[in-house]
């Protein structure tokens, strides 16, 4: 299948998916994850309509961004080193996975130095996983006072990663946890976050039922990932 009729399925299910519960249409944004995927088949995307794409790691979208039209708006969705946290706040319109308080509070101070407000998720681990990157929901919660103090950061919601499953549904618990950890961020601070950035390519469609706002899909719109070169 080509680009255009897979970036036209997705758009139609994640529609479907507002629909069921009742969201207005286009509350759940789809960002096109082209991380492995050459710079052509990202022009291709657009050209179909598609306007905000997501890279997983800062050189690699850079050298796509330098290639292509300006008007792309670019997300970046990896896990980020502090050594490259200036050039992600260069270039990225969001930063999608910021999982600790120190790199938040690093990249604040870059921020003040380059006169910018970056706009950041937070990552938030919650399966519990050992391998994956993120707050704690209980470090999140202890420590949402002092990312509020970080003025030049402007945090914009949350994003997870539940764990792999072949079962889309074993998803949505973790995503009515993002959900319900939001809703107490927000209770005891009156800070709206209004982003979540929940669902891939196996399971956007149960993100959008349960609130998602950006969902990452990749490998449902341009095919598998080799990632052998
Ligand atoms: C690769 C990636 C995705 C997209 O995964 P697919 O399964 O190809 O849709 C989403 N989010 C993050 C953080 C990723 O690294």
């Amino acid at each position: 299948m080509s680009i255009q009729s897979q970036l036209s399925d997705i758009l139609t299910r994640i529609q479907d998916a507002e629909k069921r519960v009742g969201r207005p249409p286009g509350s759940a944004k789809l960002i096109a994850v082209s991380k492995t995927f050459p710079a052509q088949d990202v022009l291709e995307c657009y050209e179909c309509g598609q306007k905000v794409f997501g890279e997983n790691k800062v050189q690699e979208g850079l050298s796509k961004k330098e290639a292509l039209p300006t008007e792309i708006i670019w997300h970046l969705i990896g896990p980020l080193q502090r050594n490259k946290a200036r050039k992600a706040i260069e270039n990225f319109d969001l930063i999608h996975a910021v999982d600790s308080l120190k790199l938040a509070t690093y990249m604040n101070g870059i921020a003040q130095e380059l006169g910018k407000t970056p706009h950041i998720l937070l990552e938030v681990n919650v399966g519990d996983e050992d391998s994956k990157f993120g707050f704690s929901i209980e470090d999140l919660k202890s420590e949402w006072n002092e990312l509020l103090q970080l003025s030049h950061l402007k945090i914009d919601g949350l994003m997870c990663i539940p764990p792999p499953s072949d079962l889309a549904e074993d998803s949505r618990p973790y995503f009515k946890q993002l959900v319900a950890l939001r809703d107490e961020l927000t209770n005891v601070s009156g800070v709206q976050l209004p982003e979540l950035s929940m669902g891939m390519s196996h399971d956007f469609e149960i993100a959008v039922e349960e609130g998602a706002t950006l969902v990452r899909v990749g490998s449902a719109i341009f095919g598998n990932r080799d990632y052998s070169h």
